[in-house]
């Protein structure tokens, strides 16, 4: 048996696109799926996302989009994570919607446009303020010039604007309504020039939740769509999202031991009574966080226990306590329903929910394979 069984329940998928395109109020949702649907299967999760509901799957980089119409998607496919050697011909081929930034890489579209069948599709990026993707508002005047000449000689369709936020996850931070009034400058920058936009969009997951004024006309939720709440909900109900990703593992050895006991590696931890311990086969090779140890938590039977000690390559330990019925082979919950979740392992180990399910989703291949 593998060391960590990593299971994803794509129902929660189609369930979480679907509570979401009723928070969106009538945008349409693009579920966001780069990273391998962050660690949840890259073909599988756009699937169950299309069965949600979502009009729109987007993906970072090119690959992903093209590796999504081989699976066999046919939807609305977006991706904007590319310099001037962007594989446009590729994607123009596949029917892919691209994300220009700046005037070289709206440059190696039509280039690559002239020679394709279709007329490429672009979203102008713009940075209203995150300092990361997209045009300065200063030098968007010029790439909205360039990009109407191109649409003028039939080479481009500008179908999109769009932007991305710094601070969603801090509702009423500053920087969001800042952000929001450049949005709102670009696209009248935009329509000055006579663009015509089939879909403006801005908000992510924390966005999609908190401001429905900013939904323009889609949203692009990502961590939301795995059923992991950006931020905390008022209501106490999660928004209504369920989480898609378990993890679990197994108990294979149970022995008691005397109280002053040491365990594992620079007896980080110390038994404080004589007590049963619990060895649990999975390590920081498996991709259990090494500083998980003597922080974060796992389920057993039902009942929480803190990892005892420090995380070794394949194994820790757990103190399971002095009167425990819990025998070699019971199932030991990481991360589940019934037992701690991403966001509790993200707090126990100093990262956000993010990472902990992209970096077990990331094990997820090997373990079925
Ligand atoms: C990752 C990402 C999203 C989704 O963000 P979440 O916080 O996961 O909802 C949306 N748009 C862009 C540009 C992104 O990079």
């Amino acid at each position: 048996m593998s060391a960590l069984q990593i299971e994803i329940d794509y129902q929660a998928i189609s369930d979480n696109v679907a509570t979401l395109r009723k928070h969106a109020n009538g945008a349409e949702v693009m579920a966001v799926v780069k990273a391998d649907a962050y660690g949840h299967g890259l073909a599988e999760a756009a699937r169950a996302a299309r069965d949600g509901g979502a009009a729109w799957v987007g993906v970072a980089q090119p690959r992903e989009a093209l590796a999504l119409r081989v699976a066999g998607d046919t939807g609305r496919i977006f991706t904007w994570l590319y310099g001037p050697d962007v594989p446009a011909a590729d994607l123009i081929a596949a029917d892919i919607d691209v994300s220009v930034s700046s005037e070289e890489v709206l440059a190696a579209i039509v280039e690559a446009g002239r020679d394709a069948k279709g007329t490429p599709r672009v979203h102008i990026c713009v940075d209203t303020g995150l300092g990361r993707e997209g045009v300065t508002i200063h030098d968007l005047p010029a790439l909205l010039d360039a990009a109407v000449q191109a649409q003028g000689d039939g080479l481009v369709r500008v179908v999109g604007i769009w932007s991305h936020l710094a601070w969603a996850d801090q509702p009423g931070h500053p920087t969001i309504d800042l952000q929001a009034e450049n949005f709102r400058a670009a696209v009248v920058c935009a329509e000055e020039r006579d663009i015509d936009f089939e879909v403006r969009h801005l908000a992510n997951s924390a966005c999609t939740l908190t401001r429905s004024d900013l939904h323009f006309d889609l949203v692009r939720p990502g961590i939301a769509v795995y059923g992991l709440p950006p931020v905390a909900d008022p209501e106490g109900n999660a928004f209504g999202l369920r989480p898609a990703m378990a993890v679990h593992s197994e108990v294979i050895l149970v022995k008691d031991v005397p109280a002053g006991q040491g365990v594992s590696y620079g007896h980080d931890y110390v038994t404080p009574y004589a007590t049963t311990l619990g060895l649990v086969s999975a390590g920081y090779a498996d991709g259990v966080f090494r500083n998980a140890g003597n922080v974060a938590e796992v389920a057993i039977r039902g009942t929480r226990f803190q990892i005892s000690g420090r995380v070794c390559m394949d194994q820790f330990v757990v103190d399971l306590g002095p009167a425990t019925d819990i025998v070699a082979g019971d199932t030991v919950t990481l991360i589940g329903p019934e037992g701690p979740s991403a966001r509790d392992w993200a707090t126990a180990t100093g990262t956000i929910d993010y990472e902990i399910v992209c970096r077990f989703g990331g094990l997820r291949d090997k373990d079925s394979a």
